[in-house]
């Protein structure tokens, strides 16, 4: 059984009190919401705060009103009307009812990397002589990097990336927003531009968006996305008069694939610009072979992945698709 390590557990009622926690304690400290990432990740030793700062008691990041607190469960996003398809679409996919019942928007954002010479045992890592993400000094999937190549995993970054949000972060310091694109970095270590005395606070999503999100993992009833396609786009008539197309699951960030974007402006979705748009998006595509499945065959469903979405916003009903898709078993 893996044990977690010891810790002090903080029960702040307020952000400004959970701030003032962060800045207190500074690195010995580190943020609990569902806990669903961190606590696993904990037992294996990925991470060991000295000091958990526990935002369940803190009501303000649970609010919905106009923007999505940070500390809403991921059911909660989903049973929300007010909640855009794109991010409605992602959140429902993410891990089991359980898991969603516990874990947050705000954590989701927050996950950690993941890579399969990491997401393991401290005992099996220490076999290996551990990897450069944590406690070794070689990246065992590409050895001549000097660069950490853990994989984004979170499902709702793409789709709140394609729908243009922000987010905001609060610290003893102050308020800033960024978009939330702007909250990733391309390093599986240091993934994230959030400051670890800041705190996610909420998320606001622009309306006018259509939008949709395709996950590519391989069990339908629960996995870690291998893949995800988010994409949105305002339409004037059958005109893509705006497009955001971005991408998961294929580096240590998720980012938004502007040449794509680009190009659909001011376009009808015919079955030809959604195929030259869906190759733009697969050329990004460089996924690592560190998760599941065959990387050669992720990189080229890439393609199918950004036309279905695209499809999907077009009006077409790909309800048998998304079904094919949940019910695939890849040969062992
Ligand atoms: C079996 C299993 C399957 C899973 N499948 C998926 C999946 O398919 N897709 C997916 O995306 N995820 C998946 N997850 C991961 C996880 O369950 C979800 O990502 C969940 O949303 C994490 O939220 P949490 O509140 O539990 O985060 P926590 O574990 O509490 O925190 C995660 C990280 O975010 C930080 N954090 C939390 N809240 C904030 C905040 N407000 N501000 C700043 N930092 C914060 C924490 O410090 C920590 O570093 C899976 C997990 C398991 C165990």
């Amino acid at each position: 059984m893996l044990r977690l390590p010891w810790f002090e557990h903080r029960a702040p009622r307020s952000v400004a009190e959970a701030a003032k926690i962060l800045a207190g304690e500074g690195p010995r400290a580190m943020l609990v919401a569902g806990g669903t990432d961190l606590l696993p990740n904990m037992k294996r030793r990925h991470q060991a705060p000295r000091v958990l700062v526990s935002l369940r008691q803190v009501d303000e990041l649970k609010k919905l009103n106009g923007t999505f607190g940070a500390g809403l469960t991921l059911t909660e996003v989903v049973r929300s009307e007010k909640t855009p398809i794109a991010l409605r679409q992602a959140a429902a996919q993410v891990a089991t009812p359980h898991l969603r019942n516990m874990g947050t928007l705000g954590g989701n954002l927050c996950l950690d990397t993941r890579c399969t010479y990491y997401n393991q045992s401290y005992e099996w890592r220490k076999a290996i002589d551990f990897c450069l993400k944590k406690d070794g000094t070689v990246c065992w999937v590409a050895t001549a990097s000097k660069r950490c190549v853990a994989v984004s995993s979170t499902d709702t970054a793409p789709a709140l990336i394609a729908l243009d949000a922000v987010i905001k972060l609060s610290s003893a310091k102050g308020e800033r927003e960024i978009p939330v694109a702007a909250l990733y970095q391309n390093d599986g270590i240091d993934y994230l531009s959030r400051t670890p005395d800041e705190i996610l606070t909420e998320v606001r999503v622009p309306a006018g968006w259509k939008s949709t999100y395709w996950k590519l993992r391989r069990r339908g009833s629960f996995d870690f996305p291998i893949l995800g396609v988010a994409a949105a786009a305002k339409l004037d008539g059958d005109i893509v008069s705006e497009a955001r197309i971005a991408l998961g699951a294929v580096a240590s960030r998720p980012f938004l694939i502007d040449k794509a974007s680009e190009f659909l402006k001011g376009k009808r979705l015919t079955d030809e610009v959604i195929a030259e748009a869906a190759a733009l998006v697969a050329n990004r595509a460089k996924p690592m072979d560190n998760t599941d499945m065959d990387l050669y065959w992720r990189k080229e469903v890439a393609d199918d992945f950004a036309a279905y979405a695209l499809r999907e916003l077009r009006g077409d009903d790909m309800r048998e698709t998304r079904q094919r898709i949940a019910r695939y078993q890849p040969a062992a």
